[in-house]
């Protein structure tokens, strides 16, 4: 450390020297001073560290990334994915249709946070990146995600395609959330040239239960979409109730299944409507707000799907258009993608900001990071908008500047019924 600072100290005092001494004459002719540490000028508006005094300081600055103007993004709703026999539609996006759409969006500056952190406000991305988020509704067939005999997901399956994409593009992230319906399908087991099937007795719940928990443990989010598809419309408010619950428990009788039940936890409580409908009567809509899952979790969303002729972009919380139980999203087709990338200019990219000079220890130091942010805001070195620190979060809105802190229990309550 110390070696490196008296490096960086020396080779600061050559470049003054050679901006200001050499007066554009070729270095050679003038002597070459000796740089020494008591007479390296210290520059006039660098403070001094008073916690660290040191004869070399070396001005400091701290690495943040800013996003500016409405803080949104695109949720993009997938379903099943096929190979390239089948026709693309709405609800079947074609591997190769899926790659290509990949590269799309990864070419446009997207990359992906996950559901939980869009929802508490702690998603960040990359310096240079938007955000995006990819949900995946029906879960689970063995298309959206098929994991192979040597662990690793099968490139015959949606998720897997993303996985292997996320590993060649790590700027691009892997992170994606499942809405599942447990109660109307079996899962296939077994993968048989570029097609899935169920074998002979219990096997697929076995290799259906694995699969979860490699979604779990692999930032794939599990949430509900009713146990058997219904359409909350047409369904009496006890039977809403029943297909929320019955979902969410037969989610954790599977995860008990293949010992995993410290996972429960991980199991948010997030609703995706089938259909998109919502329930027709007041003491419907009262069941599904106040619906609360197995671990006494409250609600803490409803994802609702927008047609993909008419997309709509999704509020964060930090937007004032946010109401987390009507949360839009954008069915996946190739033109709803192209509709997304060519309009990336309405999501915000996280622009870096140098903030300083200061000195190290303000790394670690949320007042000291504050002071820093408002100061680069009044100078007009960064913008307003929501900043990224280490592992802080700041607002700086209407000539202040906040420090975030993401809910504990709840999540904030800025919600409204439709
Ligand atoms: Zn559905």
């Amino acid at each position: 450390m110390l070696k490196s600072r008296f490096w960086a100290a020396l080779s600061s005092v050559l470049i003054i020297g050679i901006l200001s001494g050499c007066s554009g004459l070729p270095f050679l002719t003038t002597p070459t001073p000796t740089p020494t540490l008591t007479n390296t000028p210290l520059p006039t508006n660098t403070p001094i560290p008073s916690a660290t005094p040191t004869a070399t300081p070396v001005p400091y600055f701290v690495s943040a990334t800013v996003m500016s103007g409405e803080i949104q993004a695109p949720a993009i709703l997938y379903h099943h994915f096929a190979k390239d026999t089948h026709a693309p539609t709405s609800t079947y996006t074609r591997y190769s249709d899926f790659k290509a759409e990949l590269q799309k969006l990864y070419d446009a500056g997207y990359s992906l946070v996950s559901m939980s952190s869009w929802l508490d406000g702690t998603f960040s991305v990359p310096a240079g990146r938007k955000p995006l988020l990819f949900t995946l509704d029906d879960g689970i067939f063995a298309d959206q995600l098929y994991i192979d005999p040597d662990g690793t997901p099968s490139v015959y399956s949606g998720l897997g395609i993303l996985y292997q994409f996320s590993k060649d593009h790590p700027d691009f992230g892997f992170a994606a959330s499942i809405y599942v319906n447990m109660g109307d399908k079996f899962y296939g087991d077994l993968h048989v040239d570029d097609w899935f099937y169920v074998s002979e007795g219990n096997a697929w719940k076995t290799k259906l239960a694995n699969t979860m928990v490699w979604m779990i443990e692999n930032n794939i989010e599990i949430y509900n979409h009713t146990y058997t598809h219904i359409d909350f419309s047409l369904t009496k408010p006890a039977d809403i109730l029943y297909q929320l619950k019955q979902n969410d428990d037969v989610e954790r009788q599977f995860l008990a299944m293949v010992n995993r039940s410290d996972l429960d936890t991980k199991l948010g409580n997030i609703v995706a409507l089938p259909f998109g409908t919502w329930p027709a009567t007041k003491a419907g809509m009262d069941i599904l707000l106040n619906y609360r899952n197995p671990e006494k979790k409250p609600l803490s969303a409803i994802l609702e799907a927008y047609n993909a002729d008419e997309p709509e972009l999704t509020p964060s919380l930090f937007s004032p258009n946010y109401d987390r139980m009507k949360l839009p999203r954008i069915t996946s087709t190739v033109s709803s993608i192209d509709w997304v990338a060519a309009n990336n200019d309405k999501i915000p990219t996280a622009n870096p900001c140098k903030l300083g000079p200061t000195s190290p220890d303000a790394d670690k130091d949320p007042a000291a990071l504050q002071t820093l942010i408002t100061a680069a805001v009044q100078s007009q070195t960064c913008p307003e908008g929501l900043y990224h620190v280490n592992n802080f979060i700041f607002l700086a809105q209407n000539g202040t500047v906040k420090q975030y802190t993401p809910p504990q229990g709840d999540l904030p309550t800025q919600t409204s019924t439709p």
